[in-house]
């Protein structure tokens, strides 16, 4: 699409859409795109049925039939007048993603490899919560690799019921396909930014995800730390946020869905006045100050420390909850106990948890993981002065399905190509 700038004065008289448009990351003033169907609200079903004369029930049932039985197909849609059926098809209801690999890991992790209708390939994990004797034998680790996890009790007599007997499953999800923060530690950072993906996209590897499921599964937690940044996407999030939480559809509690990410403080504000603090936030911090913090991840260099602290002070938190503080331990960089010390002081009286994640490697980068007694020194150090804080455990290794490090995992960065580090983000992982 053509990059279109505006100068001020024409911003001024621009429609109202493309004025909220110059908060976005890209700097590019773009028109509204329209909303695929799978992406509509049951409202917006309504206004687009209404003035072909179809009953407002009709958009309960669609919505019904996309997000509640996952059926995009309207050939499908047994309950829907052959007429409106053929009116969709022909408007683009239908699949906008398929999988192309599943790769089940020893402990029960599902990597899905989706493919897009351009071509291009993200991933998405299906994380059953880990069950059973031993589970729990080493406290210090963290047994759920749910960043979502939280105390059980906060859940109404319904939920508990509907989850009863069941393994509650944590789904993580991409945003983009690749990512334009260019984190030194993250197969997608080096990679760099391919495109959003759309919202339709998005709720996609939850409809795919789920359809996976063994029976005695049921989804309970989505966490928003596959590829990408899900705040430098903030439209695409927010309304797969409202479609993932709509009681009509897939309905999860919003407590149980959580974004990540590396600090894009204005968009943490405006997560929090949207969803009214409901969605839980994971803050990828990764360090104390801004110069190893900006060494790390160069958002920081926008952002300092500072100003995503205050950020995460403003959030409008609900009662209870807490902000997930993840801490990617990067050998010789990050991971001394006088950092620990660092952190926890910059923390103090702050309500978080703490995930530590020793560094998965990648192939685009000679940094790696500490050694586990580096590790437990951290966590020791943290501990000690008073934080909950958890080794994230990797899970699903053999498949390479550890959250955060998706399809490019074996991705080779190019030279050329998509931007400046530029790698083909739509390559397959071996
Ligand atoms: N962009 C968002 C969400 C996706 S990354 C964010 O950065 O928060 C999800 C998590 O995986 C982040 O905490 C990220 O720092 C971490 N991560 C990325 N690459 C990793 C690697 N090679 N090893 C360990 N953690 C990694
Ligand atoms: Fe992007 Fe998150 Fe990777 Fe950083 S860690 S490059 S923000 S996906």
């Amino acid at each position: 699409m053509r990059k279109v700038t505006l100068s001020s004065r024409q911003l001024l008289f621009a429609p109202l859409p493309l004025r909220l448009a110059r908060t976005n990351h890209d700097a590019i003033v773009k028109p509204a795109a329209p909303v695929h169907p799978i992406a509509r609200l049951p409202e917006e079903w309504r206004d687009a049925l209404a003035p072909r004369g179809e009953r407002a029930f009709a958009a309960k049932q669609i919505f019904n039939w996309i997000h509640r039985h996952g059926v995009v197909d309207p050939a499908a849609m047994t309950n829907v007048s052959a007429r409106l059926r053929a009116a969709l098809a022909e408007e683009g209801l239908g699949s906008v993603a398929e999988i192309v690999h599943v790769h089940r890991s020893a402990d029960g992790t599902r990597k899905l490899v989706v493919r897009l209708k351009d071509g291009a390939t993200i991933e998405t994990v299906l994380l059953p919560a880990v069950s059973g004797p031993g589970a729990r034998q080493e406290s210090e680790i963290d047994a759920d690799a749910a960043a979502a996890e939280e105390d059980e009790d906060d859940d109404d007599a319904a939920t508990e019921e509907a989850f009863r007997g069941k393994t509650r499953v944590t789904q993580c999800i991409s945003t983009q396909v690749g990512c334009a923060m260019g984190c030194v530690f993250c197969a997608s950072g080096v990679a760099g930014w391919k495109r959003h993906l759309g919202p339709e996209e998005i709720v996609a590897q939850i409809l795919l995800g789920r359809a996976l499921l063994d029976e005695d599964e049921a989804l309970r937690n989505v966490v928003f730390m596959g590829m990408g940044e899900p705040l430098h996407n903030y439209d695409g999030t927010a309304r797969a946020l409202r479609l993932l939480t709509h009681p009509d559809g897939i309905a999860l509690s919003t407590r149980r869905v959580t974004v990540s990410t590396s600090g894009l403080v204005p968009e943490i504000a405006r997560l929090g006045r949207d969803f009214n603090g409901q969605i839980a936030l994971a803050i990828s911090l990764h360090a104390a100050d801004d110069e190893s913090r900006s060494a790390l991840m160069p958002i920081n260099k926008k952002y300092p420390i500072a100003e995503l602290l205050a950020a995460l002070k403003a959030y409008p938190m609900q009662r209870r909850r807490r902000i997930t503080i993840e801490y990617t331990l990067v050998s010789g960089k990050n991971d001394d106990v006088a950092e620990a010390n660092k952190l926890a002081r910059l923390l103090r009286g702050m309500p978080v948890k703490i995930n530590l994640i020793p560094m998965n490697p990648i192939e685009a980068s000679t940094l790696g993981p500490p050694d586990m007694a580096r590790v437990f020194a951290f966590q020791q150090a943290l501990v000690g002065a008073g934080y909950s804080c958890f080794i994230r455990r990797q899970r699903g290794d053999d498949v390479s399905a550890a959250c955060g490090q998706l399809v490019l995992l074996g991705a080779k960065p190019k030279v050329k190509g998509f931007g400046a580090k530029g790698a083909d983000a739509t390559q397959s992982p071996k």
